[in-house]
């Protein structure tokens, strides 16, 4: 009897495991079929021996096709690196590029049939990208050895027109394994205009600005003083230069520190951090139904000198290029952004556009960022194009060169275009970024005026 109930008793454990092996095999196979099949050294199914949908850029240039059975990218060697991280290069190894994020629609996997339903029943797509590729090219080659990242969109629409990220490589001279340990290669899979976020230095004043709009009811008709450096609770705040009596208007055209940082301080660590939040900062924020790196803004722990340098746009803030595109987007649509996109006639599950600023907050910083251009930088940066912006110099640690900021948009709305560029290490953002965002935007207005993006 003992032995049979023993018996009885191994013969529920093998087939309890034998179906929780099923059971297991069923839920890895249902979220992970995708990425097996497009995993690096799977690479050659999802390459040569499926028919994958056709990815052409906004004027109907082919990105890439499907040539004799194989991938056939762009011939332009300049193009097909600047498209990189938009397109991917076929493996999962960029997984926001356009060929991972629609690979079921493109390649038509599906996990019944793998790759292989009959071509019959091929359901593959054709993506039209919003891209200008031959903009990204320029673009792209602006940045020399530089790495970062360079966004432009249609704050109308919510067309994306250039979006590139450096470091990149030719999708058929990828690095080999030990050049991926070179430096100049850091990063490289990563689309840093989506998956990465940076310290911003000054373009963060455009926030601490806004809250101040926000809570303080005669921000605008105060006078700030600044003498180059303030002591706060026996810590020092510095500014670039000694600018004197300075209103609000001034001091972010002359993008002056201590008085944004007496802003900061004023407003309090509770204060400016619900109002960073309803900026977005801290929340998740998408992309093509993508998240993309969190913004983030957090004076838990900060001194008083802490959070003054935090309203300054240092300290532990981090903000990423696509967010800094929309928070332009709403800035240009009195408050309201338009979710920025990359395809056309493909639903991204994209959320409804929602209200990061008040419309008078908007209206306000939108005048004071065209003083800013026409008064400081000057309008023969767009090449006379009316513009409104704010560059940024992030420091980041001692001994380093600082990253480059400018973000902006057209005050026109015939020509509705919002961007945002970083240089990584680039040092002052006017020098730095502002060539690279300067050529993109007279690139994209000549575009806009022969019809090109209609
Ligand atoms: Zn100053």
């Amino acid at each position: 009897m003992k032995i049979v109930k023993l018996r009885s008793l191994m013969l529920y454990i093998i087939i309890f495991a034998f179906f929780t092996g099923i059971a297991f095999f069923i839920y890895e196979f249902v979220t992970q079929a995708q990425s097996w099949a497009f995993s690096p050294v799977n690479r050659h199914l999802a390459e040569n021996s499926i028919v994958g949908g056709k990815i052409t850029d906004v004027n109907g240039l082919v990105l890439v096709e499907n040539v004799n059975g194989k991938r056939a990218y762009n011939e332009d060697e300049d193009i097909r690196k600047a498209v990189l991280h938009t397109v991917g290069d076929g493996s999962v190894l960029i997984p926001t590029s356009i060929q991972s994020r629609y690979s079921k629609e493109i390649f038509g996997y599906n996990p019944v049939t793998g790759f292989g339903a009959p071509k019959i029943f091929n359901m593959n797509k054709n993506i039209k990208l919003t891209i200008d590729s031959r903009v990204c090219s320029e673009v792209s080659k602006s940045f020399k050895d530089y790495k970062g990242a360079a966004l432009a969109y249609n704050y109308i629409t919510g067309d994306v027109l250039c979006m590139v990220s450096l470091p990149t490589y030719d999708v058929y001279k990828r690095p080999s394994a030990q050049e991926l340990q070179d430096e100049r290669y850091n990063g490289v899979y990563i689309n840093r205009a989506i998956s990465s976020s940076f310290t911003p230095g000054s373009i963060f004043k455009i926030f601490t600005t806004a809250a101040g709009l926000d809570l303080i009811p005669d921000i605008e008709s105060r006078t700030f003083d600044c003498n180059k450096i303030k002591i706060v609770d026996g810590e020092k705040v510095t500014c670039m230069s000694s600018h004197g009596h300075i209103n609000l208007k001034n001091a972010m055209a002359k993008s002056c520190d201590i008085v944004f940082s007496d802003i900061g301080i004023e407003l309090g660590k509770e204060k400016m951090k619900s109002k960073m939040e309803e900026f977005g900062f801290n929340r998740p924020q998408y992309f093509e139904g993508m998240e993309i790196a969190q913004s983030e803004y957090d004076v838990k722990d900060a001194s008083q000198a802490d959070l003054g340098w935090s309203a300054i746009g240092q300290y532990h803030d981090k903000v990423n290029p696509m967010y800094m595109l929309k928070v332009m987007g709403a800035i240009a649509n009195a408050g309201v952004p338009v979710e920025p996109r990359i395809t056309k006639h493909i639903s991204s599950g994209a959320l409804p556009n929602t209200r990061l600023m008040r419309p008078s907050t908007a209206e306000k910083l939108k005048e004071m960022m065209r003083y800013t251009v026409k008064n400081h930088y000057g309008d023969s940066l767009f090449g006379g194009i009316p513009m409104c912006a704010k560059t940024g110099t992030a420091e980041v640690g001692e001994g380093k060169v600082p990253h480059g900021w400018i973000v902006g948009f057209s005050y026109d709305k015939t020509f509705p275009i919002a961007f945002s560029v970083i240089v990584e290490n680039g040092d002052f953002g006017i020098k730095s970024a502002g060539p690279i965002a300067s050529s993109m935007i007279k690139d994209l207005y000549s575009g806009f005026k022969s019809n090109k993006y209609a």
